[in-house]
C-alpha cells in the first residue's frame, strides 16, 4: 500500500463470483434445502442466472482430494438446522466486509463459525475450490461481471489485468513495483489474500480482497496468513481497496543507526501504520534495501575515486561528493522500486555530517 492500489477491469467479474459463493452456500443452509434438492435445475431456479447454474453443477462434479465437491455441498445441506444457522450468520457478516471499514460495524467473526468439524470440513474446501480449481481454469463471467458460458475470465487474466493498471512505467519492459512494498513485483507475483483464505475461504474469490503483490511480501516470515485485524476489530488496520495507506505515512531514516522506520503523517493513523509495517516487517526489510544501497553507491564512489587516484587527478573534494549526491538525488525515477527508500537514503547522506564521513572514507583509498 506504498503505492495506490484501486480495482481493476475485471474485479466487476470477481465481485460477480463472491455473490454467486453467498447465494449458493446461503441457499446450501437453509432449513428446507436437503442433498436431493440439489439438482441441475434447483440451481437454475435459485442462483442469478442459468449459465452461473450450469457452471456451478460442472463445477461442483470437480474432483478435490479424491472426492467432488458436490459431496461437500451435500454434507453442507445435511447439516443440522442450528448449524446451518450459524453458519448462515457467518456467511451474513463476512459478506458485509466494507462495513467493517465503516463507523460501528457489527462484531466481525474472528473465528470460524461455531458448526461441527464435520459441517467445516466441507464448506471450507467448497469455497476454496472457486479460487483453487474455478478461478485458476476460469469462471463465468466477462470482465465486467456479465455471465458468460464460455471464455469467462480466470487467474491469469485477473493477473495481468492488475499489473497493467497498476504499472509505474508503461514500458513493458520497465520492472514493476509491488504496490504494498515498492519493491521490485518479480516476473512471477503472487496473488495475496488480504483476509486469509483459509479462515475466511467465502472470500476466496473476491474483489475486495485479492492483490498481486512480490513473493517476499507474501511470504510466511512477512505477510503470509496472518490476521489484518485486531480480535476482530479493523480500527487500527489499513485495507487495500476500502482504506489505502498509500499517502498515510512517510519514510524516515534514523541516524547514525542508518535504519528506516515509518511515521503517519496524521498521528491518529499511526497505530495503523505501526500495524502495516510489523505485518510486512516494512521497517527491517527498507532498512536493508537502505543499507545495500549505501553500501552499493559507496562502492561506486570508492572506484570513481581509484581511478582518479590511478590517473593522478585530484581526489573527491567534499564538495565532489555533494555533487554526486545531488546528481545521484535528482536521477531517482520514482517509477523504479525501492524509489522511496531510496529517496530517504539521498537525504540522510546529504547531512553533513554523514557528507563528511563520507568524504573522509575516501581518503583511505588508494
Ligand atoms: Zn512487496
Amino acid at each position: 500500500m506504498l503505492k495506490p492500489i484501486h480495482y481493476v477491469s475485471c474485479s466487476p467479474a470477481l465481485a460477480a463470483c463472491q455473490r454467486l459463493m453467498q447465494k449458493f452456500s446461503l441457499w446450501l443452509c437453509e432449513e428446507n434445502v436437503h442433498v436431493v434438492d440439489i439438482t441441475p435445475d434447483n440451481l437454475k431456479a435459485r442462483m442469478p442466472s442459468h449459465i452461473e447454474a450450469e457452471w456451478l453443477w460442472t463445477f461442483l462434479q470437480r474432483i478435490d482430494a479424491g472426492q467432488a465437491l458436490l459431496t461437500h455441498a451435500n454434507e453442507i445441506a445435511s447439516t443440522p438446522v442450528n448449524e446451518k444457522n450459524a453458519l448462515r450468520s457467518w456467511i451474513l457478516t463476512v459478506s458485509r466486509l466494507a462495513d467493517q471499514f465503516q463507523p460501528n460495524p457489527i462484531a466481525w467473526p474472528a473465528t470460524k463459525p461455531v458448526v461441527a468439524e464435520t459441517a467445516w470440513s466441507a464448506f471450507k474446501p467448497l469455497m476454496m475450490a472457486f479460487y483453487e480449481k474455478g478461478f485458476r481454469s476460469g469462471l463465468p463471467y466477462l470482465f465486467d461481471g456479465t455471465p458468460v458460458a464460455i471464455g469467462g475470465i480466470n487467474y491469469a487474466n485477473f493477473v495481468q489485468a492488475f499489473r497493467e493498471a497498476h504499472r509505474q512505467n508503461p514500458n513493458p519492459n520497465a520492472h514493476e513495483v509491488c504496490v504494498l512494498c515498492g519493491g521490485l513485483l518479480g516476473q512471477t507475483p503472487e496473488v495475496d489474500h488480504w483476509i486469509a483464505k483459509s479462515a475466511f475461504p467465502l472470500l476466496s474469490v473476491c474483489a475486495d480482497n485479492l492483490l498481486p503483490i512480490c513473493g517476499e511480501c507474501n511470504s510466511t516470515a512477512n505477510k503470509g496468513e496472518k490476521d489484518v485485524h485486531s480480535a476482530g476489530s479493523f480500527d487500527d488496520w489499513f485495507h487495500p481497496y476500502f482504506r489505502s495507506a498509500n499517502g498515510k505515512f512517510h519514510l524516515d531514516y534514523v541516524l547514525p543507526e542508518l535504519t528506516v522506520k515509518c511515521t503517519a503523517i496524521e498521528t491518529a493513523d499511526q497505530p495503523k501504520v505501526d500495524n502495516l509495517s510489523q505485518l510486512l516487517n516494512l521497517a527491517d526489510r527498507w532498512t536493508r534495501e537502505f543499507k545495500a544501497e549505501y553500501a552499493n553507491q559507496q562502492d561506486i564512489l570508492r572506484g570513481r575515486e581509484r581511478c582518479r587516484v590511478k590517473k593522478a587527478q585530484t581526489r573527491h573534494t567534499l564538495a565532489d561528493v555533494q555533487a554526486y549526491v545531488q546528481q545521484w538525488q535528482a536521477d531517482l525515477l520514482p517509477s523504479q522500486p525501492h524509489h522511496e527508500v531510496h529517496q530517504v537514503l539521498c537525504s540522510a547522506m546529504l547531512e553533513p555530517a554523514r557528507l563528511a564521513a563520507w568524504h573522509s572514507e575516501l581518503a583511505s583509498v588508494s
